[in-house]
């Protein structure tokens, strides 16, 4: 098998490679992807940084016509890459095609970006004197990635890192370097000036590490753990230096009695389970007034029954498996705290085999859950949701808005009042109204409060107020 190596200085260079694993399938080895060293990565930096001048001047035609033929390429392959995706992640090759044309649409959104840079001129309170106020990139950006959009989260970083004239250096998650591999080769391809888009695959403590301490890297943009979160954060700090975090969630999604039940149900199974509930934006949390709760969760259980989990890429499979085998002992050893702290175990809980040995678990379902439980305050990751009964919409708002986290929300209702209180007082970056809580565009902001976000949203044009400096400049006329 061939080792798909590290892109540093427009070469690709790096010998031994590590075995991606399908996690469908554990005796495919999906590729071998080689392992860059602390030197590596500083090299990376380094050739990030000499590049920097010259692409941060590059004219916005050429930024635009490389992204552009990025997006392009990436949705010619899109069920390519979806099956690589599918393979490398687990997730099902529907929502790996998805995700994959979402990368695209994300490539063709900041090729647009590119050409609408803009900056103001206004007058100066002085007279003579005139005021320009223009965006800047801000040097080298350190893409730091997780494991579960192994496509559409490097896209979504790289794509405007490169627009607002930054040069990269990416680290995407070790147990999914395929789809990072093939986004910067395409970019590579696409005419990208050497230098100007590192790729550095590796360990997060030997390469994720060395551009946290990297006096040379100039902002970090991160999606992963609250843990590594901190860790970006100190470091930066350390080094004044821009960051963006992206991190956890335990999304609430409440139930009211006059929500249309089958709606409610729809959204709850997709928000909990697809994508095996390993989405930041997955509801673990349902929220559901007493009216309702009975119909609501025998509807739910009856909705998981018919719920197909298997091979990702077999047809008609519904969830995917787990995506390694450290995750699904997490989301096993949930199961058996929620047991422990008195929740009944509804539906699920046991993991199961298929005709391919990989991570299966059952969707699982718990009801008579408390609010101050763990597994209604700690994010699990996985295809594990708790059902809380309230009496009120009062207590449904006050309870899902009592965790530490604030990513996304849900409510599902026909009452407008409700749904117009819920958009003002959830204390989420993100509400739906009777849609799952997880399933965004990709043309508008990203991101969440408290817990779960740090820093300027990402996405669409608010995108720029993290990848671009501000300058102010005052001419006499
Ligand atoms: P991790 O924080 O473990 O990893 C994220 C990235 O950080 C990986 O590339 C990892 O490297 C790297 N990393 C690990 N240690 C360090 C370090 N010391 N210095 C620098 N980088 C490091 O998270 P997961 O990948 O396990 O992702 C799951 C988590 O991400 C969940 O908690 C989930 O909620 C959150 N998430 C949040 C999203 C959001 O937008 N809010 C979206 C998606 C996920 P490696 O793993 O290769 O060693």
């Amino acid at each position: 098998m061939t080792v798909h190596q590290n892109l540093i200085a427009g070469e690709w260079t790096g010998a031994n490679g590590v075995e991606n694993i399908n996690p469908s399938d554990t005796n495919e080895v999906v590729g071998l992807y080689a392992q860059a060293s602390v030197d590596d990565t500083k090299a990376a930096i380094a050739a990030a940084k000499a590049a920097f001048p010259a692409w941060s001047r590059s004219g916005i035609w050429e930024r635009h016509v490389i992204l552009k033929k990025a997006g392009d390429e990436i949705m010619a392959r899109k069920d390519e890459l979806g099956a690589l995706l599918a393979r490398e992640e687990g997730k099902t090759l529907p929502e790996a095609i998805g995700e994959t044309i979402r990368a695209s649409q994300i490539f063709e959104f900041f090729a647009g970006e590119a050409l609408r840079l803009a900056g103001e001129v206004i007058p100066s309170v002085r007279p003579n004197i005139g005021v320009e106020i223009t965006r800047e990139g801000l040097g080298v950006i350190g893409i730091i990635t997780p494991w579960n959009f192994p496509i559409a989260i490097p896209a979504w970083k790289i794509a405007p890192a490169l627009c607002y004239g930054n040069t990269v250096v990416f680290k995407p998650a070790e147990l999914v370097p395929a789809c990072s591999w093939a986004i910067v080769d395409i970019l590579h391809r696409a005419g990208l000036p050497k230098g100007v888009l590192n790729l550095v695959m590796g360990k997060g403590s030997i390469v994720g590490q060395t551009i946290l301490d990297s006096p040379d890297v100039a902002g970090i943009t991160f999606t992963g753990s609250t843990g590594t979160g901190k860790r970006v954060a100190a470091a930066s700090v350390e080094h004044n230096r821009k960051f963006q975090l992206e991190m956890g969630g335990k999304n609430p999604m409440v139930v009211l009695d006059d929500a249309d039940l089958n709606v409610a149900v729809e959204a709850a199974a997709n928000s909990g389970f697809f994508s095996t509930g390993q989405r930041c934006t997955a509801s673990s949390r349902l929220i559901v007034t007493e009216g309702i709760h009975d119909k609501f969760v025998a509807a739910l259980t009856e909705k998981l029954k018919t719920l197909v989990v298997d091979n990702a890429l077999k047809a008609g499979t519904h969830i995917g498996p787990v995506v390694d085998e450290r995750q699904l002992k997490t989301d096993t050893d949930y199961i058996e705290i929620g047991k422990k702290e008195g929740a009944k175990l509804a539906f699920g809980g046991e993991v199961i085999s298929r005709d391919t040995p990989g991570f299966y678990l059952q969707p699982t379902l718990f009801t008579d859950a408390t609010n101050q439980m763990r597994i209604s305050r700690e994010e699990i990751f996985g295809p594990v949701v708790s059902v809380i009964r309230v009496k009120d919409y009062d207590e449904a708002l006050a309870t899902a808005n009592d965790t530490p986290f604030g990513l996304s929300s849900g409510i599902a209702t026909t009452s407008l009042k409700h749904a117009t209180h819920f958009k003002r007082n959830s204390e989420a970056g993100m509400v739906m109204v009777n849609l799952p809580t997880a399933g965004v565009d990709f043309h508008v902001p990203f991101g969440g409060r408290k817990g779960s976000s740090y820093g300027p949203r990402e996405q669409g044009k608010y995108a720029a107020e993290f990848y671009t400096t501000v300058k102010t400049a005052y001419t006499l006329a």
